[in-house]
């Protein structure tokens, strides 16, 4: 009885804070590593743990060779199928 009054006491400012189109906590973002609360204007949206800072630039780092390595293989792919119509048309 006394932890469901005392729930509903918790529930009622955040009600008010959906109601004012806002979400019941303030505005935040999660590290992109360990998930941990970080300012939503953090950029980049890591926490200031080292760690996290040097995982994040080695994920980067990863994502962005990956990346490449798609443009050049959808590039290849892509020209398997335009090579033989362009050498048709103009061949
Ligand atoms: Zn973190």
């Amino acid at each position: 009885m006394v932890d469901a009054k005392a729930a509903k006491a918790r529930a009622k400012p955040a009600a008010q804070a959906t109601a004012r189109g806002g979400t019941a906590f303030a505005p935040h973002a999660h590290c992109r590593i360990c998930q941990c609360p970080v300012d939503v204007k953090a950029d980049p949206r890591v926490c200031k743990d080292p760690t996290c800072i040097a995982e994040l630039e080695r994920r980067e780092a990863s994502e962005r060779r990956m990346r490449t390595w798609m443009l050049i293989f959808f590039g290849l792919f892509a020209l398997t199928f335009i090579g033989p119509v362009l050498l048709r048309t103009f061949g």
